[in-house]
């Protein structure tokens, strides 16, 4: 029988290593599932403007290292692996990695989400060959293209003015007629000379074989059909949790976010929830950030009484 941990944090977003740094400075000694990408979404982007603590921001991946650093230091094992099957059918909880097993006496999931795709086959066929979901990634290969980028909120006007920095041209296609985005993202967006609005409008295929060479979109006020040319196209929708794996074990709501029952803790005694597996709402690093705090604390005193 494997060593019976006293807590395992699944995820290593803002929320599960805020986690860590609670529970190791508990003397809880938490082993953390990173998953073979860490550091969730701000890996993902650039500038991080808004996480205080920062007057002059911070790079998300920087950011991400330093909290890794951070629950290190207080004694937290971190597993580059993603956590494939869990088992909390009965305690010790289990958690499967591959052929691996660990067991715990207290979980908390903090596995985050994912984009979302507009779900096209030109899409998929063509994801590496200019379609991408992460500009800070990808936006250094479109140095003097034009490229389109899909969404309206936060997260596509981001990407958009992240994307001036390397396109000649970056067209945002909405399928409103007005953004969701924050009123300040919206000014910035507006004001960058190289970036045009196509608004009610959706993206219907994604052209090109080899690579992309535009798009085919519809207008959704007049369902007339045009074609656009453009060297690539970044999809901003919004996200999905992820908890497939948790499917069938804990609450999940319609959207498939995670339920808690009492604070943080799900109707699984022992199974605590944070960050962007459970909030739709806010969805930032820094509430991510909190809520880790507040599944640490919550697990801290469960443990306590068992
Ligand atoms: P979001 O706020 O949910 O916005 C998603 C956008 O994509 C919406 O404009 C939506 O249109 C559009 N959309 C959704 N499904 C679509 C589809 N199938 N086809 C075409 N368009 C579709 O998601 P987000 O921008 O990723 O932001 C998520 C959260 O993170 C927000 O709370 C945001 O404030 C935060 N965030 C903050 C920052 C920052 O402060 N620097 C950066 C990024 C994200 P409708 O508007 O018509 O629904």
């Amino acid at each position: 029988m494997n060593e019976v941990r006293s807590v395992i944090i699944i995820g290593s977003g803002p929320a599960g290593l805020t986690a860590a740094v609670y529970t190791a400075r508990a003397n809880l000694q938490p082993l953390l599932f990173a998953g073979g990408t860490w550091g969730g979404q701000l890996m993902l982007t650039s500038d991080v403007e808004n996480y205080p603590g920062f007057p002059k921001g911070i790079m998300g991946p920087e950011l991400m290292q330093m909290m890794r650093d951070q629950a290190l230091r207080f004694g937290t094992t971190i597993i580059d692996e993603d956590v494939t099957r869990v088992d909390f059918s009965r305690r010790p909880h289990r958690v499967f990695a591959g052929e691996k097993e660990y067991t715990a006496k207290a979980i908390i999931i903090a596995t985050g989400a994912s984009s979302i795709w507009l779900g096209l086959p030109s899409e998929t066929r063509l994801r590496g060959k200019g379609v991408s979901s992460c500009a800070t990634c990808d936006g250094y290969f479109f140095s003097g293209k034009e490229v389109v980028v899909v969404g309206g909120g936060d997260s596509a006007l981001e990407e958009a003015n992240f994307l001036t920095k390397f396109c000649t041209k970056v067209t945002i296609v909405h399928r409103r007629d007005a953004f969701r985005a924050s009123k300040i993202m919206q000014e910035r967006a507006t004001k960058n000379p190289k970036i045009t609005v196509i608004w009610d409008t959706a993206v219907e295929e994604i052209l090109g074989e080899k690579n992309v060479t535009g798009v085919t979109l519809k207008n959704l006020k007049t369902n007339e059909v045009t074609t656009y040319r453009t060297d690539g196209i970044f999809v901003a929708i919004g996200h999905k949790p992820n908890t497939d794996i948790f499917r069938g074990v804990i609450d999940l709501d319609v959207k498939g976010y995670a339920v808690p029952q009492e604070n943080s803790m799900t109707k699984i005694p022992g199974v605590f929830i944070s960050g962007d597996v459970h909030d739709h709402r806010y969805r930032q690093a820094v509430t991510a950030a909190g809520m880790g705090c507040q599944a640490a604390i919550d697990c801290e005193r469960w443990l306590e009484g068992v």
